[in-house]
């Protein structure tokens, strides 16, 4: 047998897979189709926050360039030509960094389509490569990890020229910018692209089946989000159905109707159109499964999606594990890295000789961010979700226009919003908008996930002036503490005297480094 962990897939579930197993000696092959860094380095996360970078750079000079110090003499153009190259070098710079990574960790990459032909506990699981030279190769343990890719609606007439996925507007050369165009689907993918393009100089509407757009996030955060799309000219129509999608001459043209509109009544009922040059179609992601080879295996799929044990993410097939979007899961990047790990660690443990143990997943805690108009961060449950279930909640809140680091920067919108149960004061949740929000809910992740209160958070120390005293000024706000907010103080109901000894003795483990006295931590010179 060649290998003992073979991964199909160098997205980020595939690559971090395979390098985590390689630090554990294991012996491994990744092999992918397309490019290392899949689509979140490729054609999703990165290349899209490379433009979100240029745009937001507009933004800045347009707005506050003057009030900075720093005169404009001539005109400011955007240029999304050098945008988009600026973009591909990005992309192209990493690419190579993983290539070198996978090398240092002795990893072999095939490049090539895998196809599964024969999975066996006792015999091995047998991988063909079809690439430049077709290949078969043997594994003891099997990591799926193919991702995702747009859906497609056959009345929606993607031609990938007018009428386009996100895969082709972050093609390395897709680099003109069009006057007008048409995003159906307001989520993270159709918002991201609306302020990119808005910034950029297109007139830009969104549709939205739902009654929001990125309906998921905190009401109060979305509501931000869509003054601020008012301000840029963006329009957005919620509760439309796309009926169909259709190149006429030079331009495109979407029917619509509302959503609300059953099924059987929806030729009779009142359609609007509207027109542009282009039309990003950004509605959902299907898993690649296509030529897998699943048939060879007892592999369960459902709606398309590979079916995983929950906790330890192996599939039906013994010894073959399924990772990241091909799941259908959470579609998030460090999701499927953190799943990576799991399956690796649960399939060297199950081989055995190796430093490991089996592992099962935890997903109470994954921070998301988008990067639209403003940058949205948040983790853990939103207010609505906690009050349609009858938990009893405290919030606290603080905006950047009170925090003297975030006038400097010239970034006073948006606000950090912290929930907590009100009977045990701990963190259900926060959500931020505003620059920097993707960073700031970092802190609050980890608190989270160790089971902090916001009294841990409210007793550490946070150093001035950083946008972190957000997290701090929202955290005391939840009892009506922050200086910066005037709000009347409400008593906690936990014996305070008790939390502070608990403090305490978190702190006495840092004497057993010898950081008893402050002289270590003093800087010098
Ligand atoms: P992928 O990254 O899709 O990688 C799968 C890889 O498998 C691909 O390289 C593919 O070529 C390869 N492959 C498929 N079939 C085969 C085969 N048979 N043989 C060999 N190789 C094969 N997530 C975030 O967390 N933050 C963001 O800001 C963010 N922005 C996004 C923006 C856009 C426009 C898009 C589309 C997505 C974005 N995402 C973001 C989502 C993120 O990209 C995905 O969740 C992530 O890439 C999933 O990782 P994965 O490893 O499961 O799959």
């Amino acid at each position: 047998m060649n290998y003992d962990l073979i991964i199909i897939g160098a997205g980020p579930g595939g690559y971090h897979a395979a390098v985590r197993a390689a630090q554990y000696d294991a012996k491994v092959a990744l092999i992918e189709k397309g490019n290392v860094g899949g689509t979140c380095l490729n054609i999703g996360c990165i290349p899209t926050k490379a433009l979100f970078s240029s745009a937001k750079l507009i933004e800045k000079i347009e707005k506050s360039a003057k009030d900075f110090g720093v005169d404009i003499i001539g005109e400011v153009r955007p240029n999304f030509k050098n945008a988009v190259n600026r973009k591909n070098l990005i992309v192209t710079e990493l690419i190579s960094g993983i290539e070198t990574l996978i090398k240092q960790r002795k990893i072999d990459l095939y490049y090539g389509a895998a196809r599964i032909l024969e999975a066996s506990l006792d015999y091995g699981i047998t991988i063909n490569i079809e690439g430049k030279n077709t290949k078969q190769i043997k594994g003891k343990r099997l990591i799926i990890a193919t991702g995702a890719k747009p859906t497609l609606v056959p009345s929606f007439n993607i031609d990938h020229k007018f009428i386009l996925t996100s895969d082709d507007i972050l093609a390395k050369d897709f680099n003109k910018v069009p006057e007008s165009i048409l995003i159906v689907g307001g989520g993270v993918i159709g918002c991201e692209f609306a302020n990119i393009f808005s910034r950029f100089g297109s007139k830009v509407k969104i549709f939205d089946y739902l009654p929001s757009i990125i309906a998921n996030e905190e009401q109060l955060v979305v509501r931000e989000l869509k003054k601020k799309f008012n301000i840029m000219g963006i329009e957005i129509y919620e509760n439309r159905n796309i009926l169909k999608i259709e190149k006429v001459n030079s331009k495109v043209i979407a029917t619509t109707c509302d959503s609300k509109v059953p099924k059987d009544q929806i030729d009779s009922a009142e359609k609007s159109f509207h027109e542009a040059d282009l039309c990003l179609v950004s509605i959902g992601r299907k898993p690649c499964i296509e030529g897998l080879g699943l048939e060879n295996t007892k592999i369960e799929l459902n709606e398309g999606k590979i079916v995983v044990n929950p906790n330890t993410l192996e599939t039906n097939e013994n010894g073959i594990y399924a990772v990241g979007d091909v799941t259908g899961g959470i579609l998030l990047a460090h999701v499927a890295s953190y799943e990576g790990n799991i399956a690796v660690f649960n399939a060297l443990s199950s081989i055995g000789g190796f430093d490991t143990f089996p592992v099962v997943t935890d997903y109470t805690v994954i921070p998301a961010s988008i990067f639209t108009a403003f940058e949205i961060g948040s983790v853990g449950y939103k207010s609505k979700y906690l009050e349609d279930r009858g938990v009893k909640i405290r919030t606290g809140r603080f905006g950047y226009a009170s925090l003297g680091k975030a006038k400097c920067m010239g970034e006073e919108e948006g606000f950090l919003m912290i929930i907590t149960d009100e009977e045990t004061d701990d963190i259900l949740g926060a959500s931020c908008i505003g620059i920097s929000a993707s960073e700031l809910i970092a802190e609050i992740a980890l608190a989270m996930k160790n089971g902090l209160s916001i009294n841990d958070i409210t007793n550490t120390v946070h150093s001035h002036p950083t946008l972190s005293e957000m997290v701090l000024e929202a955290a005391e706000d939840v009892y009506g503490l922050s200086i910066h907010r005037v709000r009347r103080r409400v008593k906690q109901k936990i014996d305070l005297k008790e939390d502070m000894i608990r403090q305490f003795a978190s702190s006495e483990n840092l004497k057993k480094y010898g950081l008893i006295s402050l002289e270590p931590l003093l800087t010098t010179g």
